[in-house]
């Protein structure tokens, strides 16, 4: 079977007159995000929908992760908890200054 998508105007159409449940929902997820820090270096995160368990019961948008902007470091931000940890900033090699390594 292929899917295949409606067209949007149509959806458009069906879906005049309805209030929109999702939009309040997406802006609170955004806040609460926006308002999370990485637990190691205190940079700002992206969240990243949790393909692991992307839905859950009541609740209605995609449950997202964590990811750090500058070290990488992947956490779950109700809990804390991390799952990848990134590496810190001053602790990546520079590799501007590396040594070009030929077999020569
Ligand atoms: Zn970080």
């Amino acid at each position: 079977m292929e899917f295949q998508p409606e067209d949007p105007d149509k959806i458009r159409k069906l879906l005049e007159g309805h209030q929109s449940v999702l939009a309040d929902k997406v802006a609170e997820d955004e806040k609460y995000y926006a308002g999370k820090a990485c637990p190691f270096c205190g940079s700002k995160c992206v969240p990243l929908v949790d393909s692991t368990t992307p839905f859950i019961p009541g609740r209605l948008t995609p449950k997202c992760n964590l990811q750090c902007m500058s070290c990488g470091t992947l956490f779950e931000p109700d809990t804390g908890i991390v799952i990848e940890e990134g590496v810190p900033l001053d602790e990546v090699p520079d590799i501007t200054q590396a040594e070009l390594i030929t077999n020569e």
